[in-house]
């Protein structure tokens, strides 16, 4: 079986004896007393202890806010009654600590402050010790025994019920923090990314070229970039509507996706323009690319909205020299875009 608030709270195998050990609940006779507490204490006055808990409680507004009607506080009554009469029996038992661990687990989730939580649990030791009978008061040494005890064993479900409210608070705030982090990464996301196509956006592109030109200085290797436009778009949009027009432009991107090779970087520039920054990528690899992705643009009709249509692009391909700024090979691959254009479209030019 799993037991999640016991690894969550750091328990193992010594775990009990330790903490008994801790709180000198290992010393000779407290199983004893906790019979006693549970025959001469608990057991004859149950009822009362569990009224006047409730009724001590009742009277604190944040309590108040917490049970909101009758039948939770039926049910509290009822679980505390159940409590009450298992305190300081087998209390060396996993069992015993378990339970312990889920009461306070409990009322975590529930909502309960803990400082609320710990002056109850001081309600209840004055209470308990109220009770203590009359034959045994008079007695001293067997009084002053069972005082002690009452302060042990309530210490012990202290201890026990504070440690899985405070784990279940770490695990609240480490899912509250796993949320943001992925929220962050989305939002993150979001910001480098071009809401109709998916590809990388303009700002990104830019960054990323800066980058990428800063790198080829040190790392001494080559840098390609494409500059890509899809020929006559404006006649689809004038022929078929902008709606068939996006489509377009997303199939378009698909394609571009699976002709170029997974580290290529793909931008949408503008409207129907688009960046590719190849990383380590002479001209002659770049000119490869760029063919590619040209033959997957114009392999197959593109279907839009009961349209078919077969779309062609233009690129122009720069390699970086050195000195280079991202504006400046930009307009090197811009110009080879437009001798392509020049040169009938759906082709590839070099700068
Ligand atoms: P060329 O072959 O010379 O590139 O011709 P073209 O028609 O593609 O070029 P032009 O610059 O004349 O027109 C580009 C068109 O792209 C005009 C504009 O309405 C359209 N466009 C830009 N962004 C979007 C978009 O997000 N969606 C749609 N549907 N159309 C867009
Ligand atoms: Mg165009
Ligand atoms: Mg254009």
């Amino acid at each position: 079986m799993d037991h999640p608030l016991w690894e969550s709270c750091g328990f193992g195998e010594n775990t009990i004896a330790d903490r008994l050990r801790l709180i000198e609940l290992d010393q000779e006779g407290m199983e004893a007393s906790g019979r006693k507490l549970h025959d001469h204490i608990i057991a004859p006055n149950v009822d009362a202890i569990v009224d006047r808990f409730y009724g001590s409680l009742l009277r604190i507004d944040e309590f108040n806010r917490i049970v909101d009607g009758p039948s939770t506080a039926a049910s509290l009554r009822e679980s505390q009654k159940r409590y009450l009469l298992g305190l300081g029996i087998d209390f060396h038992t996993r069992e015993y600590f378990e339970n312990r661990l889920q009461i306070g687990s409990v009322h975590q989730r529930v909502g309960v402050p803990q400082s609320l939580y710990q002056c109850a649990f001081h309600r209840l030791q004055s209470l308990l010790i109220e009770y203590i009978p009359p034959a045994i008061r008079d007695d001293g040494p067997a009084f002053a025994e069972l005082l002690r005890f009452i302060l042990k064993i309530t210490a012990l479900d202290m201890s026990l019920a504070v440690e899985s409210y405070c784990s279940g608070k770490v695990s609240d705030l480490t899912k509250s923090l796993e949320t943001e982090r992925d929220e962050t990464v989305r939002l993150r996301q979001l910001a480098v990314t071009d809401w109709l196509t998916n590809l990388r956006n303009h700002s990104y592109s830019k960054r990323c070229l800066g980058a990428a030109l800063e790198r080829t200085k040190t790392e001494m290797s080559p840098l390609c970039v494409i500059m890509a436009d899809l020929d006559h778009f404006k006649e689809i949009n004038d022929a078929h509507g902008h709606l068939v027009g996006d489509k377009i432009l997303q199939i378009a991107a698909r394609r571009m996706l699976s002709g170029a090779r997974a580290d290529d970087e793909i931008c949408r520039y503008g409207g129907e323009e688009f960046l590719f920054i190849l990383h380590k990528t002479n001209i002659t690899e770049g000119e490869e690319v760029a063919e590619r992705v040209r033959t997957h643009i114009n392999s197959d009709a593109m279907n839009s909205h009961d349209a078919q249509l077969m779309v062609t692009i233009s690129l122009g391909v720069a390699q970086a020299r050195d000195g280079d700024t991202v504006d400046a090979l930009i307009e090197r691959a811009d110009r080879a875009l437009y001798a392509a254009k020049r040169a009938g479209r759906d082709c590839v030019r070099l700068a």
